[in-house]
């Protein structure tokens, strides 16, 4: 097992660090809250992996002393949030290293707590987690690095200050000499480029062009964009981030470069300054295109790792039959080798222990032998959380005529995102007025912890974004990799992995377009259709067919989305290539 360290191994500075990953936000564990969601998940795993496989590198982050948040869901499904109160003397070790980020002219003091990743390869990765929080500061300093995603403007431009000017004032200061790579996972990390620009500044020269070496800083950035949505995009007041950083450290044309109607863009920052950018699938490579037209924008799928959102029956199981499947992922396409009722016998095992859970943390009396539909991620318009129940009759009857069904639903909604939260009161609402053969339940506060129990406990994941938004999407390949079948909207990851009838059922059409935006009724009707003729029939009276798709799931999914073949991708073309 992944062994997750205090963090007092003595980095080796001397040896040339192939990438410093720089990323707001980090999932490695339940017990680090460091995380929203999806994109520090990812990082998290591309961590891990990078431990696994030796690659040489560091990772930075901030320490989000309060996490994002806790969720409480009242009876109605009202949602409040509440500080996470986490042991980080138990995961992190305090450095001496101190160094300084000027803004809005006064010097704010930045320390940093160590975390190791140490992986069964003997593999290590140190994580650097930025904290503002020490005495010097001002009462307002100390807070930058409490809250992930909190704040207004000024606080984000401060705390992204933090992490690219900090965070590579600290690599320096720790004594790291050469690093060959600095990957920014999203725009949140470009203010290292300026940092690293004026490293190469030439006060004598007058010409602009000239006075940076722009080759140099270009030929060491990687760039990953995860958003599809233009809004999504971080973008400051120009003046705003004038005042933070102060006109010296900026370089006055790189503002005007990178901004328009005074607005001053990330992510223009970053696609002008990477050797490599890449999309996180497909269909968002080309979404990206179009959204960032004469950038080479390349696709790098992403992916899980294997070992972490394994459940515990399937780890034995594969350990019993493809026992180097740990360390070679690529392996579990030799899942046809397991005999049926055993992937089926193991999946039962996982889905008891969530059916427990949901039983123990809520009144909801779930069964173990109903077919079981699992939906959580960020609660928040596009990614319709309710579509299942836009016709509310159509499905009490489709329960009523081919078969029961559970629906478990977890997620939480950003403080500030009032349409989200109201989702998750109307998906509680909406427990009246269903029928006696669909039970529903809402589980509060989804974390990595919730997330793995429910990946592996369910029959089918599904997934119903508008598109083309959602990027990738990653908890799908979380169930694959436990056997669980996909039943969601052809967009992100789901268009690579998805055969019809094999790894699962799409909702909606396959478009090519990635402008293409279709109604919620294009969708809405495969949710039905295929419930009531395809998937309720098959799961009460074709369990040999079923077995099958979940050995395909594993086979061709689990085998190809995770990330040992993502880290791979990246070395071989963006960090050596
Ligand atoms: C995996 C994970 C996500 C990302 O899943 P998506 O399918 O991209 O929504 C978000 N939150 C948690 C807690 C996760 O474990």
């Amino acid at each position: 097992m992944l062994n997750l360290s205090y963090g007092d191994l003595l980095p080796d500075v001397d040896e040339p660090i192939v990438v410093a990953y720089f990323t707001m936000e980090v999932g490695l564990s339940k017990n680090i809250p460091t995380y929203a969601g999806g994109l520090g998940v990812l990082a998290g795993d591309m961590i891990k992996t990078f431990a696994d496989l030796k690659v040489p590198a560091v990772a930075v982050t901030l320490l989000n002393e309060k996490g994002y948040f806790r969720q409480k869901l009242d009876k109605n499904g009202t949602q409040t949030e509440e500080d996470e109160v986490w042991d980080r003397e138990k995961y992190m070790k305090l450095l001496p290293n101190k160094v300084v980020v000027t803004l809005e002219n006064r010097p704010v003091v930045v320390r940093a707590w160590q975390h190791d990743v140490v992986s069964p390869s003997d593999g290590i990765v140190p994580v650097y987690f930025l904290d503002t929080n020490v005495p010097a500061n001002t009462t307002d300093d100390k807070k930058l690095t409490s809250h992930l995603y909190g704040g207004d403007q000024r606080y984000r431009i401060m705390q992204e200050a933090i992490l690219g000017i900090g965070g590579l004032k600290m690599l320096k200061d720790i004594g790291y000499e050469e690093i060959e790579n600095y990957h920014m996972n999203e725009g949140h990390a470009s203010f290292l480029i300026l940092e690293l620009l004026n490293r190469t500044k030439n006060e004598e020269e007058k010409d602009y062009h000239k006075r940076y070496d722009f080759d140099k800083v270009k030929e060491k950035c990687v760039f990953t964009t995860h958003t599809p949505l233009a809004a999504g995009h971080d973008e400051f007041d120009l003046k705003m981030v004038k005042s933070v950083l102060g006109d010296d450290f900026f370089p006055l044309e790189e503002a005007d470069a990178f901004s328009e109607h005074d607005k001053f863009s990330m992510t223009y920052l970053a696609l002008n300054h990477s050797h490599y950018i890449n999309g996180v699938a497909k269909r968002h490579k080309d979404v990206s295109r179009k959204l960032f037209p004469g950038y080479h924008i390349h696709a790098v799928t992403n992916a899980v790792h294997s070992v972490t959102w394994v459940s515990d029956p399937f780890r034995e199981l594969y350990d019993e039959h493809i026992p180097n499947w740990s360390h070679d992922p690529f392996s579990l396409r030799y899942v046809f080798g397991i005999p049926g009722n055993e992937i089926w016998n193991t999946h039962m095992e996982a889905k008891k222990l969530l059916i427990d859970f949901v039983n123990k943390e809520t009144k909801a009396k779930m069964d173990y032998d109903i077919l079981t539909l699992g939906f959580a991620r960020r609660m928040t318009g596009y990614k319709r959380p309710d579509l299942i129940f836009s016709d509310i009759q159509r499905l009490n009857k489709i329960a009523d005529t081919q078969g029961k069904m559970q629906l478990i639903f977890a997620g939480k909604a950003h403080p500030n995102d009032y349409a989200g939260k109201a989702m998750i009161k109307h998906i509680f609402s909406l427990r009246q007025k269903l029928s006696k053969n669909i039970n529903m339940v809402f589980l509060e506060n989804y974390d990595m912890e919730l997330s793995k129990r429910l990946v592996s406990g369910v029959d089918i994941w599904l997934n119903t974004p508008m598109r083309p938004y959602e990027a990738s999407g990653t908890s799908g390949m979380k169930a694959s990799h436990n056997g669980v079948v996909n039943f969601s909207v052809l967009d992100g990851w789901w268009l690579e992995g998805y055969i019809e009838n094999v790894t699962g059922w799409s909702i909606g059409p396959r478009i090519t377009e990635p402008e293409y935006e279709c109604d919620n009724n294009c969708d809405i009707k495969d949710i039905y259709g295929k419930l009531e003729k395809e998937i309720i029939p098959m799961y009460y009276y074709d369990r040999e067919k079923w077995i099958e798709m979940m050995k395909h799931t594993i086979a061709i999914n689990a085998s190809f989305f995770n990330t040992h073949r993502m880290v791979q991708q990246y070395v071989l073309d963006a960090y050596i290539g």
